[in-house]
């Protein structure tokens, strides 16, 4: 391995490579070589015809025939098999030429000819067609000189009558010859610096468009990770936007609900003041039907108040569970047994099915919260039929149900009640603030247990309370 002028280092492999280069250019060197003396041996009869005169039939034959050899030879160059070969066969091209130059000089006085100095044209059309370097020049020339001087030597018997002649022929084909092989050192040189800056180059191209195909890799996943960003925050966006239209519509509810029992009860006031003033309570019957409807007003306002203060305990964590050993069939008797009166007036039917008593510990007044809030919901969705709460025990949890046969929810909302401020009803249709379902799915969780609905649209809903039995 050795180090070239540019300092690249050449291993085995990228002396393979240029090896492949050069015989490329040494298939193309040989064709033109050929070509070459196809043209030139022919051309130069004009000289012959002026110079020459005398031996011009001689001198003709030859030319012709050196023709007509390179002509067979011509095809040959194309062949696979002559790839291994094209460097002893190019010494071959030369040599022929050199001979038949050689031949042309015996016919003209010998050494004494001046056709020596196609013989230097010769070596000359070896060095600048072919790739060769010094020492591959070196046998070109060798073998070219010596087929000259072998063929003087024998035509004159080794007797030189003229030996300043000779010497003078010989004197410039060995500096022709050492031209040659200067020349071919320093052409060798300057390809293999070529060859170096031309793999440099390939290699920078191969490195360009890597970095190019890295980069364009790079700024496709970019703009993944953007479109996946935009499509983030477009969904954050609508998540917050649909979050302050629940919150907007949350606080017209409230405002709605604080509202309506307000107004009836500054009415009732007003009534029962001017009722007072014309004496016509004097009836305890009376009396009580007035403070009862402002108990409900009241109860009503304390439901709602009560619902907000819990919103706000969730919200800090502060949701409290107090727990003590209770029966749960008693709880829910209870509730059923408070909110009975409402169920009657609202004429739909309410039973309880329990196997008995589910004990268990739980915060007997955050269960309540549960049992009726579900109850109101039977009702409020019920549309008047017949509404049915069981109580039986797993093994692990007590399960309580509330079945109605009401409007249904759709699948598509199944998760999304249990929301805060989420409901799937119109506000015109039916009131309420949509926290009830989320404050008892909270209260659910708190104690371990969970609550979760079965529904269709317009065939009634089932919601499912589990509350686990062991702590
Ligand atoms: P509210 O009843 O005040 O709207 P809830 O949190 O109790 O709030 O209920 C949330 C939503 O769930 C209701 O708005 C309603 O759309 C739906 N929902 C609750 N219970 C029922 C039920 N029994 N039948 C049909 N829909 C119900």
């Amino acid at each position: 391995m050795h180090k070239d002028s540019v300092g690249t280092e050449w291993t085995p492999e990228r002396e393979k490579e240029y090896g492949e280069l050069i015989q490329e250019q040494m298939q193309t060197g040989c064709k033109s070589l050929v070509l070459l003396a196809i043209i030139l041996f022919p051309a130069f009869s004009f000289l012959d015809f002026y110079t020459q005169g005398h031996r011009l039939k001689e001198l003709l034959i030859i030319r012709l025939s050196t023709t007509v050899f390179y002509l067979g030879l011509y095809p040959v160059l194309g062949r696979p098999f002559l790839r291994k070969w094209l460097y002893p066969f190019s010494l071959f091209i030369l040599t022929i030429a050199s001979l038949s130059i050689t031949l042309m000089c015996l016919f003209l006085k010998g050494y004494e000819s001046p056709y020596y100095a196609g013989v230097n044209l010769v070596m000359l059309a070896g060095v600048l067609v072919l790739p060769l370097g010094a020492g591959r020049m070196a046998w070109a020339v060798f073998l070219i000189l010596a087929t000259y001087i072998l063929g003087i030597l024998i035509q004159s018997g080794l007797k030189i009558e003229n030996p300043q002649a000779l010497v003078n022929n010989l004197y410039f084909l060995v500096a022709t010859g050492i031209i040659g092989i200067t020349a071919a050192f320093l052409k060798e040189k300057m390809r293999r610096e070529s060859f170096d800056r031309y793999t440099e180059i390939v290699r920078t191209q191969t490195d360009l468009r890597r970095s190019k195909e890295l980069l364009q890799e790079e700024l496709h996943s970019e703009q993944g990770n953007v479109e996946v960003l935009v499509k983030e925050i477009t969904q954050k966006k609508t998540e917050l936007e649909r979050a302050i239209n629940l919150r907007n519509e949350f606080i017209s509810l409230a405002s709605h609900e604080l509202n309506t029992p307000l107004t009836s009860l500054s009415l009732q006031t007003e009534i029962a003041r001017k009722k007072m003033a014309s004496n016509k309570y004097n009836n305890t019957e009376i009396i009580e039907k007035l403070l009862n409807t402002y108990s409900a007003q009241v109860k009503r306002l304390i439901r709602v108040v009560d619902d907000m203060l819990d919103i706000s305990r969730i919200e800090r964590g502060k949701l409290n569970i107090e727990r003590s050993q209770i029966d749960l069939e008693k709880v829910v008797a209870g509730v059923i047994d408070r909110v009975s009166d409402k169920f009657e007036s609202g004429q739909t039917p309410l039973k309880l099915i329990s196997s008995g008593p589910v004990v268990g510990i739980w915060d007997q007044f955050r269960i309540e919260q549960i049992v009726l809030n579900l109850l109101m919901n039977a009702l409020k969705y019920g549309a008047g039929r017949p509404v049915e709460v069981s109580l039986e025990k797993s093994e692990e949890s007590a399960v309580l149900k509330v079945r109605d046969q009401g409007i249904g929810i759709p699948s598509t909302n199944h998760e999304i009640i249990f929301e805060r401020f989420e409901r799937a009803v119109k506000s015109t249709e039916y009131t309420g603030l949509g926290l009830g379902l989320y404050i008892s799915k909270q209260i659910a969780e708190a104690h371990g247990g969970s609550i979760s609905v079965e529904s269709e649209l317009a065939k009634g809903s089932t919601f499912i309370v589990l509350l686990p039995l062991n702590l």
